[in-house]
């Protein structure tokens, strides 16, 4: 069921569990993702940047893309599609599309035009009942080209943003985009503390979840993190598997040159990493 994530993500914090936001790039990230999420029996939100829209051929063909899988593949759990890091315009444009989930982005401009800003996508947003995500502090690594140093977000200015009524928080506590780096100082936990002391039980969101230590994911959900964006740690399953593959000759055997051979066991990585996440978030059997 295509669905707005603020449900979703309530339930999760009532549950004491996070959903995982998986990003999309094409065809058989999709399938990977949904077929793995009704496998498993979890919500699920199906993340896009901008820049994989413009890559698949915009909002409206992802759209369709998903509905028709969900239809031909029989996908009854909860599902989002959610823009990832939108800008103004970009939120604007995905919910004409019909994505009933949005992020609109605005940790770069000022916090007084980040609330200005926020408040606007979130009339827009909840007059057609869809959800929306706010950023307060930029989180570090690059986001689709915007590289942000690793912030920590400032807790009276979460509760200025969660105020607007916004659905879920995503809010800088140490976390990076990508890779972390070998010297990375991990989650600050106390300034975690300090904004949910601040927002109460509003769903937080931990983007950068590729390669957080599970002990790390854990503390995080037990103090109000319902919504964990992971998207690099596919890519990368994706990419070994892909190679392992065409390293040991078998792309030349038989027809294997056939795309759907060949991006096969690119694809059966990505669920292993999917449902390895869905399992340490606690999602499963939550659909
Ligand atoms: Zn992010």
């Amino acid at each position: 069921m295509l669905v707005s994530a603020e449900k979703m993500l309530q339930d999760a914090v009532a549950g004491q569990y996070a959903v995982g936001q998986f990003n999309i790039n094409n065809l058989e990230w999709t399938k990977a993702i949904l077929q793995t999420a009704q496998e498993n029996n979890s919500p699920v939100i199906l993340g896009v940047s901008e820049g994989a829209a413009k890559y698949m051929g915009g909002f409206k063909a992802i759209v369709g893309m998903v509905e028709g899988m969900m239809e031909y593949f029989n996908i009854t759990v909860p599902v989002a599609i959610h823009l990832d890091h939108g800008s103004y315009e970009g939120a604007k444009n995905a919910m004409d599309a019909g994505f009933k989930s949005i992020m609109f982005d605005g940790s770069h401009y000022a916090i007084e035009e980040n609330i200005a800003k926020t408040k606007e996508i979130v009339e827009l947003a909840h007059a057609k009942g869809f959800s929306v995500e706010a950023e307060v502090g930029s989180i570090g690594g690059e986001e689709d080209g915007v590289v942000g140093a690793g912030e920590i977000a400032d807790a009276k200015e979460c509760k200025m943003i969660a105020d607007l009524g916004v659905d879920f928080l995503a809010a800088g506590i140490g976390n990076i985009h990508g890779k972390y780096p070998a010297n990375w100082q991990g989650l600050n936990f106390e300034a975690l503390a300090n904004i949910q002391r601040e927002t109460g039980k509003l769903p937080l969101v931990l983007h950068g979840g590729t390669g957080i230590p599970v002990e790390m994911i854990k503390e995080a959900i037990s103090l109000g993190v319902a919504k964990i964006n992971v998207n690099t740690e596919c890519q990368l399953s994706f990419a070994a598997a892909t190679r392992a593959f065409i390293e040991s000759g078998k792309d030349l055997e038989g027809k294997n040159f056939d795309p759907r051979k060949l991006l096969a066991p690119g694809t059966e990585a990505i669920k292993a990493t999917v449902k390895e996440k869905m399992t340490i978030f606690g999602s499963v059997n939550r659909a």
